[in-house]
C-alpha cells in the first residue's frame, strides 16, 4: 500500500510500504477514505533531524473497517468509523473518567513507533475502545466536518472546556489555525457572549467571523494584551483558549486573563516552564489542558454536526489525493492553506 513517510524536516514522501494488517486480536484494519494534515505535523516538518528515525505520518482519519481481530466485539467489518488521534481501551480508570489520552494501554498514531493514517489503510489497536462507528454513509456531504472529530474540533472543544467557558463569558482564542478556529466554534457553542480571536491571516479571520468571533486582534505581545483588555472592559477575559504552544502565546494568555479566569492550553508546548508565574498566581488564574480526549467528545459534538448547527469542516480549504500530500505540507507550512484534506 502507499503511505506518507517523513525522513527529516522538509522531506515528506509518498512511498510503497508493507500492507497494514490485523496483528493483535483486538486490532481493526481500516481502509482510509479521508485523512488530513495537522498543524502538529508541521513541527517535525520544521524541526525533525535526519537521525530521529523515519515517521509514518497522520493521526486523523475516517475510513471503512475491512477486517477485525477475533476479540473485537462492537466494531464490525463494513462500519464507517472515525479514528481519534489516540487509541485507547475504553475500559481503564482514565477511559472511564473520559480522559482517553491517558489510557494506560493507549498511544498516539503517527509516531515513530506506530504507523499513521496519511495512508491507504491503517492498523487500529484496541478497536472497540478507539473507533467510533458513524451513523452516516461514506459519500455524505458532512464528511469533512465528521473528519474534524478525529482531532481539531474535539481539541478546540477541549480548550474551551479547560478554559471553563460558560454562558455569557468573554473569551479569547489565541491562534488562527484549524484548532483555534474550532475553538471559536466551541466557545460559541458553549454560550460565550464575546469571542476575540488573536490572529492575522485574512482568510482565517473571515472564517473565524463566520464561526462566531466578535472581535479580531491582529497585534502581538504587549500591544495585543492592551487591545484585548480595552475590548473586554479593562480587566481581560474570563477564558483563554491557547491553541499555539509557544512561550509567547502563553505569556499573552496570562496577560489577557482576568482575575479568577482560566486558560485552556491545547497547543503542544515548545517551552520548558510556564512563564509569568507571579502574575498568574496573584490573579488566581487556572491553567489547564493537554492532549484532548477527543474520543470522549464525539457523542456530544456529533449531533450538532449531523443537524448542521456547527460546520467545522469549513477549516479544510484544500483537498488533495495521496500524491498531493507533500505539496499539502508545504502549503500549510507556508500558511497558504489552513488545513488540507486527503480524499481517497
Ligand atoms: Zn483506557
Amino acid at each position: 500500500m502507499r503511505a506518507t513517510v517523513m525522513y527529516q524536516a522538509g522531506d515528506v514522501r509518498i512511498e510503497n510500504v508493507p500492507d497494514a494488517s490485523v496483528v493483535d486480536p483486538t486490532d481493526a484494519l481500516v481502509r482510509v477514505t479521508r485523512a488530513c494534515i495537522c498543524g502538529s505535523d508541521l513541527w517535525p516538518y520544521k524541526e525533525m533531524a535526519p537521525d530521529q528515525g523515519v515517521r509514518r505520518m497522520g493521526h486523523e482519519a475516517i475510513g471503512v473497517v475491512e477486517a477485525v481481530g477475533r476479540d473485537v466485539r462492537t466494531i464490525k467489518v463494513g462500519d464507517l468509523v472515525v479514528m481519534p488521534f489516540a487509541w485507547s481501551d475504553g475500559s481503564c480508570a482514565f477511559c472511564h473518567e473520559g480522559l482517553q489520552t491517558s489510557c494506560i494501554h493507549g498511544g498516539f498514531f503517527g509516531t515513530i513507533e506506530i504507523p499513521g493514517a496519511q495512508a491507504e489503510a491503517v492498523r487500529v489497536p484496541l478497536a472497540d475502545g478507539t473507533l467510533f462507528a458513524l451513523p452516516t454513509r461514506e459519500d455524505d456531504a458532512l464528511m469533512p466536518s465528521l473528519l474534524t472529530l478525529s482531532d481539531v474540533m474535539g481539541t478546540g472543544h477541549h480548550a474551551a472546556r479547560m478554559a471553563a467557558v460558560r454562558r455569557g463569558h468573554k473569551v479569547a482564542v489565541i491562534g488562527d489555525g484549524a484548532v483555534g478556529l474550532c475553538g471559536v466554534i466551541a466557545a460559541k457553542r458553549l454560550g460565550a457572549e464575546q469571542i476575540l480571536l488573536l490572529g492575522r491571516h485574512p482568510d482565517r479571520i473571515a472564517l473565524a467571523r463566520a464561526f462566531g468571533a466578535t472581535d479580531i486582534v491582529t497585534e502581538r505581545g504587549e500591544a495585543a494584551v492592551d487591545r484585548v483588555r480595552g475590548l473586554s472592559g479593562g480587566f481581560g477575559v474570563h477564558s483563554v483558549l491557547e491553541c499555539v504552544g509557544s512561550e509567547q502565546a502563553m505569556l499573552s494568555a496570562i496577560g489577557i486573563t482576568r482575575p479568577g479566569g482560566a486558560i485552556g492550553r491545547v497547543g503542544v508546548p515548545h517551552y520548558a516552564a510556564i512563564p509569568s508565574s507571579l502574575p498568574a498566581f496573584y490573579n488566581n488564574i487556572t491553567i489547564g489542558g493537554g492532549p484532548a480526549p477527543v474520543r470522549a467528545y464525539i457523542d456530544e459534538l456529533l449531533p450538532d454536526i449531523l443537524e448542521g448547527r456547527i460546520e467545522p469542516g469549513r477549516v479544510f480549504d484544500r483537498v488533495t489525493n495521496l500524491d498531493g500530500v507533500p505539496e499539502g505540507y508545504r502549503a500549510m507550512n507556508e500558511r497558504e492553506a489552513i488545513k488540507v484534506m486527503i480524499a481517497f
